[in-house]
């Protein structure tokens, strides 16, 4: 063997103990400078904390500030969903008064959803559906709770979605309180 090749095995050898001795060192230095960095861990569920604003998480059904609602079933959503996650039936309003003297209007104009149901166990939350409503109907709230222990839960019917009634709007069915036709409530001349 050769002198030069002897003095470079003895280096790689004694470069080779220097790192079994300090790698071990510098990985526990890393620990140790981790320790005083801020905690990123969340504690959910026991803190939830408050999402993006424009998260996109469970679909509400709008209201007019008279409770009337704002879907006039007309299944766009439906159309535009890539999951196949929505069923909508539409059905006519009507000023005809039934035997208790209500009117069955729903909503302003012709046609209402008669039946609304969005399948969380498809829903991908991409937010096509909220484009395609022309009437704003349908929007997403920040709600991202959305498990459940049964797949029948998670089909969420028009009473799920609907958005609560608020101090001065009143359960549907009922006449149009705000303007003589629907054309009122979409121009924003209600009075
Ligand atoms: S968010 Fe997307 S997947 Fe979910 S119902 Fe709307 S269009 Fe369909
Ligand atoms: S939510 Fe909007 S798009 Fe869907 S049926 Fe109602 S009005 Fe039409």
């Amino acid at each position: 063997m050769s002198e030069s090749s002897q003095s470079s095995s003895g280096s790689s050898g004694a470069k080779g103990v220097k790192e079994s001795f300090w790698d071990p060192v510098a990985g526990f230095g890393v620990t140790f400078r981790t320790m005083f960095k801020k905690v990123v861990t969340e504690q959910y569920p026991f803190e939830k904390l408050p999402t993006a604003p424009r998260f996109h998480g469970r679909h509400q059904l709008n209201r007019w500030p008279d409770g009337l609602e704002k879907c006039i079933g007309c299944e766009l959503c439906a159309w535009a969903c890539p999951a196949d996650a929505i069923y909508v039936e539409g059905a006519s309003n009507s000023d005809l008064e039934d035997a208790d003297g209500n009117s069955q209007r729903f909503s302003p104009g012709e046609r209402y959803g008669r039946v609304y149901q969005i399948n969380y166990l498809r829903c991908i939350l991409c937010g096509l559906c909220i484009e395609a409503c022309p009437t704003r109907a349908l929007t997403m709230t920040n709600e991202y709770e959305l498990a459940d222990d049964n797949r029948a839960d998670l089909i969420y019917e028009k009473s799920d979605l609907l958005a609560p009634l608020l101090p001065g709007m009143e359960q549907p069915p009922h006449p149009m309180r705000l303007g003589d036709d629907e054309g009122d409530y979409y121009r924003g001349t209600t009075r």
